[in-house]
């Protein structure tokens, strides 16, 4: 249902992809020859974090391009949301900004503490105060529109610095009626998003476009490593959860990865229906701070360090990243 206006967006609503950038749509044809063949279904719900992005969107004069393209593209998405960012710049259009997000059909507020806080670095009762701060608004917009705020994730998805800070902050999210929302993909869009900015503010727009896609490809090839990942473990593909921001980065490049996504044969679903999935159900028996992939924390310890080293390398992006930023 969401294919025809992905693609129908992409064609009306971008002419500079619809005409200069149209040898990426072939070339995704091209590789993907099979693409028009029945195959089974697969499923994705998108997340994206940091949102509002205020910056940004006082950069655009106070236009958000990732809420347009999400317009015309109608996924469903789950925003973490960081009240803490409405204080930068003009509040006022920030907090209508907000409500822009929430009021949309297709969207489901979350929240993502106020100020972004690590949770094993502060402790439990600042992180307490940091959720509380973080639905303040967010809380009566949700209300005003209809909608529930019962989605929570963790910044830097660091659930705590081991077992017992971990089961004494899910007890209180969930007397407090918030579900803590896993991920099963990410691919650290925020760094190509750093290094994306940093070729466009030295007026590089070829480098840039390169990291753009290249975060695309590198992106829809990390998918296909964990739909195998889990078709290994379950026999299965499972409904899957994509973490990615609110940056620049996406506001350009999403609707390709959409695309990309779809000719690869996924359907986009919202959040409520991906955790539907049992694999959702299963313990999480890992009690380290980092923020790895559920897909990892599911499996055994045994087998979690060699299956993470096979994940894609994400085109080196790393090593970019650090010369961009040791030059900045
Ligand atoms: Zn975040």
């Amino acid at each position: 249902m969401h294919s025809v206006r992905i693609f129908f967006f992409l064609l009306i609503s971008l002419p500079s992809f619809a005409q200069n950038d149209r040898r990426v749509v072939d070339s995704l044809v091209l590789e993907h020859p099979n693409s028009t063949q029945k195959v089974e279904k697969k499923r994705v719900a998108i997340t994206i974090d940091d949102v509002p992005n205020t910056r940004s969107f006082e950069e655009n004069g106070y236009q958000s391009k990732l809420l347009h393209l999400l317009d015309s593209a109608k996924v469903p998405v789950t925003i973490f949301i960081n009240e803490g960012k409405l204080d930068y710049g003009k509040k006022r259009k920030n907090v209508k900004l907000l409500e822009d997000w929430i009021e949309r059909p297709f969207v489901t507020p979350a929240n993502h503490t106020f100020g972004h806080s690590r949770y094993s670095a502060v402790g439990f009762d600042e992180f307490v105060e940091d959720i509380e701060n973080g639905e303040e608004l967010t809380a009566s917009l949700a209300a005003k529109h209809n909608k529930n705020l019962r989605y929570f994730r963790f910044p830097y998805n660091d659930l705590g610095k081991d077992s017992a800070q971990q089961v004494q902050m899910q007890k209180f999210l969930s007397d407090n009626h918030y579900i803590s929302t896993p991920f099963t993909i990410e691919t650290s869009d925020w760094m190509f998003s750093a290094v994306y900015d940093r070729y466009l503010e030295k007026g590089d727009k070829e480098k840039a476009k390169e990291i753009g896609r290249m975060y695309v490809a590198e992106t829809i090839r990390t998918f296909a490593f964990f739909d195998s990942l889990m078709r290994h473990q379950y026999g299965r593909s499972v409904n899957q959860i994509y973490l990615c921001h609110d940056n620049k980065l996406n506001e350009d490049y999403l609707s390709e990865l959409l695309l990309g996504l779809e000719m690869e044969g996924y359907a986009f679903i919202d959040l409520d229906e991906a955790m539907r999935d049992e694999v959702y159900h299963q313990e999480d028996n890992y009690w380290k701070k980092w923020g790895i992939s559920w897909c990892y924390r599911w499996m055994k310890p045994s087998e979690r360090r060699s299956t993470m080293m096979k994940e894609p390398n994400l085109g080196g992006i790393e090593d970019r990243y650090h010369k961009e930023m040791e030059e900045k």
